[in-house]
């Protein structure tokens, strides 16, 4: 190992051996004694870029084996990603069970002399991943029970959030021109498509 003066900077060639664990040396050329302790030796330059194309390679495998064996995971964490599996071919449509939609109430609006129902509502997502929001379908019937006519209609609802954080909640809010307006059942489903 290569012994530096502290002092006076003069170099000194000494077995590892000779200092051990530790020897108080001193300086030939300008006298200064000092504790010297062992001198780690520079890993050679070749084990080392070894060492950084494996690191390399790995992260590469870890990324490239993450992307296509393992899609649910990668959502949860880069939810952008669930739009690319759909493209190829892998099944990552939101997940029904994940939403709950809730406090579902109809209302009517007049606008421009036109009489509108609407229809609104929470959708929260109860899962603990970040969803895809999916667009509502809502039916709207006459109850069959007090009526001969079967009026029926559905319509899709598509909300401005692209995403669902766990445990978030939007409202939503839609509406329908000329709707009869008795006895109605509502039914939303969700269009995960
Ligand atoms: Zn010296």
């Amino acid at each position: 190992m290569i012994v530096v003066c502290p002092s006076c900077s003069s170099k000194y060639s000494v077995h590892s051996e000779v200092i051990g664990e530790g020897k108080m040396v001193r300086c030939a050329m300008c006298g200064t004694t000092w504790q010297q302790y062992p001198v780690k030796e520079k890993t050679s330059k070749n084990t080392s870029d070894l060492l950084q194309s494996i690191f390399f390679w790995f992260i590469v495998f870890i990324t490239v084996f993450s992307i296509l064996f393992v899609p649910k995971t990668v959502s949860k964490y880069w939810p952008a990603a669930a739009s690319f599996y759909k493209v190829i071919g892998m099944n990552n449509s939101p997940d029904q069970k994940a939403f709950v939609i809730k406090n579902v109430s109809s209302f009517f609006v007049k606008r421009n002399g036109n009489l509108y129902m609407g229809i609104k509502g929470e959708l929260s997502n109860v899962s603990e991943e970040v969803q895809m929001v999916p667009k509502l379908i809502i039916g709207l019937k006459e109850d069959s029970n007090t009526s001969d006519s079967s009026f029926q209609t559905s319509w899709t609802h598509r909300l401005n959030y692209k995403k669902l954080l766990p445990n978030q909640k939007i409202i939503f809010e839609t509406d329908l021109k000329n709707v009869p307006y008795t006895n109605l059942i509502c039914d939303i489903k969700l269009n995960t498509l």
